[in-house]
C-alpha cells in the first residue's frame, strides 16, 4: 500500500491550480424557472422546456450554467443544446400530448402516467441491453446490475453511479433518470460482480458505468474496485470508468473532499498493475476550454491513468468536421487519447440528433484529414446495436452499385469481428435496422439489431 509514500505526496501536489471552489449546486426539472440566465430567452421556449423536461430528464449544475454554457448564443450554443430541452426532442404528438396534460392541470401522479407511456414510445433500452446482455449466475438467476455483451468486458452499474452531474440531452441510457426502477439497471452486489468474475477467466475488462460512477464517494468507489487488486482477478487487466465528470464538473478531480482520495485511488490501481482507463465523454472542445478541466485531465494523468474520449456525433451540437477537429487536436494536446465517435442511438431524442450515416462518415473523413495522427486514434463513426460495433468505413462502388462498406469492430458473435461486409447506399439511412442488402448478401444479423 503506497498511500502515504512520498511520491503520493508528490502527486496531490503535481496540480498547483489557483481557482476559487464552487458548490456543487444542481437545478433539475422542477427548478427551471430559478435559473436566472433562462429569463433573457423568449416564454414560448420555456415552456417548450418545462414540456420536453416533463418526458426526459433534465439536470445541469451551476459550473455548466456559469462556465460552459455562452448565453450569448443560446439557444443555438451547443453546451446549452446539449443540457437543455427542446421542442424538436419530442414528436409533434408527444408534445402536444404532454403540453395538454399540464395545461388542463393535472395531478402530478396523471402526469407521471401520461409521461410514462410517452417514455415507453421512445425505445428506452436500445439494443435489446435489458433482455439480451443480462449475465446469469451459477443457479441460472439473472445478475441485475451487471452486463456482458462482448466476451472480454463486463459492465458494473453499482446503484450509488446512476446518476450524473448534469445530463446529457441525448442521452441513450435515459431511462436510469426516470425513477422507473423496471428500466433501471444498477446492483449494490458488489460480491455478485466478484463471484461472475471469478467464474469468467475470459473477462479482462471491467466497465464501472451509469450514470456516472464518478458522483460516487471515492470511499465507495475504492470499497468496489480494491477487491480486484487480489490475485484471484488477476485476468481483470483493465478497469474502465465511464465518466463525463471532467466535463461537468472537473472540481470533483480537483476540489471536492474526497478528491485526494479518488487520485490516490487511481494512482494505487495503477501502481498494483491494472490499467486503469477513465473513458471520459466529450462531444465539443468547448468542455476543454475553462482551466478547471484542464487542470482535472492533468491530474487524472499525473496518476498513470489512461483517458480515452469518446462521444456521438449530433446535430446541433458537433455535425461538423471543424468541431471534431478541434476537440481531437486539443486532446491529443492535453494528453488525452481520441477512441470512438459514435452514431446517436435510436432512443430518446434521438429524431432531434440524428445525422444521416453518408454524413457522418463525411464528417469522420473531414475530421481526420485536419489532424496528426496521434489525432487518428478515433474509430467511427460507430453504431452500438444489437449484435455488435458497426463502423461505417466508406462508400464505395461494387458493379456499378454505390454502397456503404461497413465492419463490426466488436460483436456478440466473434467471428463477425473485422469482417467487412456491405449495405445499398442511401442518403436517408440513420441506423443500422434501416440497412438494406447488396446483390441478394444477407447482413449479418439484422433481425437483432434493435
Ligand atoms: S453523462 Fe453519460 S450517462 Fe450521464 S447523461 Fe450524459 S450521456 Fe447520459
Amino acid at each position: 500500500m503506497l498511500l502515504n509514500s512520498q511520491s503520493t505526496r508528490s502527486l496531490l501536489r503535481a496540480v498547483d491550480f489557483e481557482y476559487a471552489p464552487q458548490r456543487f449546486t444542481v437545478y433539475t426539472a422542477r427548478d427551471l424557472d430559478r435559473i436566472g440566465q433562462l429569463e433573457r430567452l423568449p416564454a414560448e421556449l420555456r415552456y417548450e422546456m418545462k414540456v420536453v423536461s416533463s418526458v426526459l430528464p433534465f439536470r445541469v449544475n451551476e459550473y455548466v450554467l456559469r462556465e460552459l454554457i455562452d448565453w450569448e448564443r443560446a439557444p443555438e450554443d451547443p453546451m446549452f443544446q446539449l443540457t437543455f430541452p427542446q421542442r424538436g426532442m419530442l414528436s409533434d404528438a408527444h408534445f402536444k400530448r404532454m403540453a395538454i396534460a399540464i395545461d388542463s392541470g393535472l395531478e402530478k401522479k396523471e402526469l407521471q402516467v401520461v409521461a410514462n407511456e410517452i417514455r415507453a414510445e421512445l425505445n428506452p433500452h436500445p439494443a435489446g441491453q435489458l433482455e439480451n446482455n443480462l449475465p446469469r449466475d451459477e443457479s441460472g438467476e439473472p445478475i441485475n446490475g451487471l452486463q456482458h455483451k462482448y466476451k472480454e468486458t463486463v459492465l458494473f452499474f453499482p446503484s450509488q453511479g446512476q446518476t450524473c452531474h448534469s445530463y446529457c440531452t441525448f442521452c441513450f441510457r435515459w431511462a436510469q433518470f426516470i425513477g422507473d426502477k423496471s428500466l433501471r439497471i444498477a446492483t449494490t452486489e458488489a460480491e455478485k460482480l466478484y463471484s461472475y468474475l471469478r467464474h469468467h477467466p475470459e473477462v479482462t475488462d471491467l466497465l464501472v458505468t451509469g450514470g456516472d460512477p464518478m458522483v460516487m464517494k471515492s470511499k465507495q468507489l475504492k470499497a468496489y474496485l480494491e477487491p480486484l487488486l487480489h490475485p484471484e482477478f488477476s485476468h481483470i487487466q483493465t478497469i474502465r470508468i465511464g465518466t463525463k465528470a471532467l466535463t461537468f464538473w472537473p472540481h470533483r478531480f480537483i476540489f471536492d473532499d474526497d478528491a485526494d482520495e479518488l487520485i490516490e485511488l487511481l494512482h494505487h490501481l495503477v501502481l498494483a498493475g491494472k490499467h486503469v482507463a477513465i473513458m471520459a465523454h466529450y462531444n465539443h472542445w468547448r468542455e476543454l476550454d475553462t482551466d478547471v478541466a484542464r487542470a482535472a485531465i492533468r491530474r487524472v494523468r499525473a496518476t498513470g491513468a489512461e483517458i480515452r474520449s469518446q462521444g456521438p456525433l449530433l446535430a446541433h451540437i458537433n455535425d461538423n468536421s471543424g468541431d471534431w477537429a478541434k476537440l481531437w487536436n486539443e486532446q491529443v494536446k492535453l494528453g488525452v487519447n481520441p477512441y470512438y465517435m459514435f452514431v446517436e442511438r435510436d432512443t430518446g431524442a434521438r429524431r432531434y440528433f440524428e445525422v444521416p450515416l453518408y454524413r457522418a462518415w463525411q464528417i469522420y473523413r473531414d475530421a481526420m484529414k485536419q489532424v496528426s495522427g496521434l489525432g487518428r486514434t478515433a474509430r467511427g463513426p460507430s453504431m452500438s446495436a444489437g449484435p455488435g460495433k458497426v463502423e461505417i468505413q466508406g462508400v464505395t462502388e461494387i458493379n456499378g452499385e454505390k454502397v456503404f462498406v461497413l465492419r463490426f469492430i466488436q460483436a456478440r458473435d466473434h467471428d463477425l469481428v473485422q469482417r467487412p461486409f456491405f449495405a445499398q447506399y442511401d442518403e436517408n439511412v440513420t441506423w443500422y435496422d434501416q440497412l438494406r442488402p447488396v446483390q441478394g448478401q444477407a447482413l449479418p444479423f439484422l433481425e437483432a439489431a434493435r
